[in-house]
């Protein structure tokens, strides 16, 4: 069976180094908002090209602190709407809701995947504060026409890179940097992954960071002195130090993703199915290598008998989870047809050049 992934072969790749990273921590002596935290803050902001880089607990809570910090000063407040994908994964429109924001959920492009331009300003209201882009599957969103239109609105621009480590604009910006503020997620399937939770906001914004710093801490400016009610959000000191050896790899891992993507849009015969739309290979890190297939289900079984793991990115829409009763009577036909249609087939840099051949051999078989 060839894994759809396998993390245990992702790690051992980095074993020496990763061990060496917790021996270092363990005689460190320092467990909590040490060194590590502060160099791996350091790195990641300068790979995004960043001013700030703020390490935290999740990609959830790093969008939860970025929209709570907006609350604090005073540029969001309860009942504000934001738009959302609709088709994105409910981490994103929970940040919004668990905030007392408003998610307004906006169709994707079909094409892409991502929040549909056309269908922005149709969702623009008085109460409309900021738009949450999500660049799903490691496809950038629409970087030009969401800050046309977040300007134009006079909206915040939120950018959800939880996927997308790494992508690059056409104008050579990376995910993390094409926003207002940006949440990172290093959960261990991620491009960038931990072991264990962890994640980031990136930012230029002086006064943004320097709340999302002490909310992450109990709202604290010094040892016992708070100025704001904050959490426990931390980067993990260990968690930042195996981070600091994964990203000097996320480039070449990028890479390999992106050819293997290549070679899967070169050779899969896509008669009966419909392959990612890639125009500008940068823009995209194949987080996610997503096909379309009104045959989905079968398609699955199919693969799975022909021993290739597969997974369905996502299943249930929000709007139809028990979870958000409230859009149990909105339709949202795109978004239904991608939750029905979507399966994800292995793609990462640890699989061999016979598992993808193999890959491509019985997915061009199925009838
Ligand atoms: C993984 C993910 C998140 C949540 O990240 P966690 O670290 O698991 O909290 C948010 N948004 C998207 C698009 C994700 O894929």
């Amino acid at each position: 069976m060839i894994k759809f992934l396998d993390l245990k072969l992702v790690n051992e790749d980095h074993e020496a180094e990763l061990k060496k990273a917790f021996e270092d921590f363990l005689n460190s002596g320092h467990y909590i908002l040490g060194e590590q935290v502060l160099k791996f803050e350091n790195e990641f902001s300068s790979y995004c090209g960043t001013k700030y880089c703020i390490g935290v607990s999740s990609g959830l809570d790093a969008l939860q602190l970025i929209f709570q910090a907006y609350k604090e000063m005073g540029v969001l407040s309860i009942g504000n709407e934001v738009l959302v994908p609709a088709n994105t994964y409910i981490a994103s429109i929970l940040a919004v809701s668990n905030v007392g924001l408003k998610p307004i959920l906006v169709e994707p492009d079909i094409k892409t995947f991502n929040i549909g331009i056309s269908k922005i300003e149709d969702a623009i209201t008085d109460k409309t504060k900021a738009i949450l882009g999500v660049h799903l599957y490691g496809r950038l969103y629409d970087v030009n026409e969401l800050e046309k239109l977040s300007e134009r609105y006079n909206l915040l621009l939120i950018e959800d890179a939880a996927q997308a480590h790494g992508a690059v604009s056409a104008d050579g910006r990376k995910s993390g940097n094409v926003s207002d503020a940006a949440a990172f997620s290093f959960y261990p399937t991620k491009n960038l992954g931990a072991l264990g939770d962890a994640g980031a906001v990136t930012t230029n914004d002086e006064a943004l960071a320097e709340i999302i710093y002490k909310l992450r801490n109990y709202g604290r400016t010094s040892i016992y002195k708070n100025d704001i009610k904050g959490y426990n959000c931390r980067l993990d000191e260990l968690q930042a130090s195996f981070l600091r050896v994964k990203l000097k790899y996320l480039d070449s891992d990028n890479n390999i993703r992106r050819k293997i993507a290549k070679y899967y849009l070169e050779n899969i015969n896509s008669n009966n199915m419909v392959l990612p739309f890639v125009d500008d290979i940068n823009q995209h890190v194949f987080h996610l290598f997503v096909i379309r297939s009104e045959k989905r289900d079968e398609l699955k079984d199919y693969l799975y008998k022909n021993g290739v793991e597969t997974f369905i990115h996502y299943p249930i829409p929000v709007h139809q989870q028990e979870a958000y009763k409230r859009y149990a009577n909105i339709s949202l036909p795109i978004t239904e047809q991608i939750h029905n249609e979507v399966l994800s087939i292995p793609l990462n840099p640890l699989l061999n050049s016979s598992d993808v051949d193999r890959i491509v051999e019985v997915i061009s078989n199925f009838k």
